[in-house]
């Protein structure tokens, strides 16, 4: 009951146009830098490079939320750019991952996908791959829309599923022999379209899970959940699916050393790096699924 009630206070948070816009303003607060490295390129370079040494590999994403005009959507595209070419530069071992919103979905579709190929054309040339995250259900379809257009010209982009959607199951038929990233789902969705209860979507993501690998595709399994994980290890074991169809990731500063520890078996284990003034939302989201993670919050406060 009172998980539920600091679920949806968060949720509503993060949601907060005004917190949103202010943040951008207060630098990383709130004890958000344990979970956001820096608002630079520079600075998640650098802290991609630390956990590349420790045998991590990495996703990094531009934090953006509310892009509601064209200026910020080709702007946030340009950030995207930049990011694939310090990749590069820097010789880190690392992708993208990027939401549609952030490159103007909500003000104009056609917009998004022209920033979309400039962003892809930039990673063919860098021998790079785009993830693109999954947002609320509002955006579901379109963003499956999108990414088959967008894969008729490019095989170095993918997008994640979420196994509280209902029809997380049917639609992943879809998409078999595609590289996706697997989730239960961070998001507050209606009854209609979703499962509610923690039984029921660990249920979903676990049978999805095992569909996806069955079916062959590459598959990436996004969780803090030590059982699934375990899971998953152990299903792939007795199913013989190689350690290079499949990998776990974890968002930064969550459950280091566990992250090390998949890593040190032979697994490979991709750390989630979110960075940029625009944390306000990506922070709230967290508070939203772990309470726990408000000691992160109440210590920032008190911090300097
Ligand atoms: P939970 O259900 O939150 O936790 C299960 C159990 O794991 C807990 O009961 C606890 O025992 C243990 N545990 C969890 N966290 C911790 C911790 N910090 N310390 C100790 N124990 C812990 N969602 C989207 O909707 N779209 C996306 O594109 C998306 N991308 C993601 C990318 C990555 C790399 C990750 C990791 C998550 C992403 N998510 C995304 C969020 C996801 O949908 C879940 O909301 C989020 O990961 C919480 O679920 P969980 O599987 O980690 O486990």
């Amino acid at each position: 009951m009172v998980e539920k009630f600091s679920k949806n206070f968060f949720l509503y948070l993060s949601k907060n146009k005004v917190l949103n816009k202010g943040a951008k303003k207060w630098g990383l607060k709130l004890g958000a830098a344990q979970v956001v490295a820096g608002v630079s390129i520079d600075s998640v370079m650098k802290t991609v490079k630390h956990l590349n040494d420790k045998g991590l590999v990495c996703t990094v994403d531009h934090l953006g939320e509310f892009v509601l005009n064209k200026e910020e959507a080709v702007e946030s595209t340009q950030v995207c750019i930049d990011t694939l070419e310090a990749i590069s530069a820097t010789g880190v071992n690392c992708n993208l991952s990027l939401k549609l919103t952030q490159l103007g979905l909500d003000i104009d579709r056609q917009l998004c996908i022209d920033n979309m190929h400039r962003i892809l054309e930039v990673a063919k040339k860098t021998n790079n791959f785009v993830r693109i995250d999954m947002e609320d259900y509002a955006h579901y379809h379109v963003t499956l829309e999108i990414l088959d257009e967008l894969q008729k010209k490019y095989d170095n982009v993918g997008t994640v599923m979420q196994a509280y959607l209902y029809c997380a199951s049917k639609d992943l038929e879809n998409l078999k022999g595609r590289s996706l990233r697997l989730v239960k789902g961070a998001y507050k969705e209606s009854t209609d379209v979703s499962f509610q209860s923690k039984e029921e979507i660990d249920k979903n993501y676990l049978a999805i899970i095992k569909q996806h690998l069955l079916n062959g595709s590459y598959t990436a399994i996004a969780s803090h959940d030590h059982e699934i994980i375990e899971n998953v290890k152990r299903f792939c074991a007795e199913k013989q699916i190689p350690k290079t169809q499949f990998e776990f990731q974890m968002l930064y500063g969550f459950r280091t050393e566990l992250q090390e520890k998949i890593a040190a078996e032979g697994y490979t284990m991709r750390v989630y790096v979110p960075f940029g003034k625009d944390w306000y939302g990506y922070f709230m989201r967290r508070l939203a699924e772990r309470p726990q993670n408000v000691s992160f919050a109440l210590k920032g406060l008190f911090s300097k």
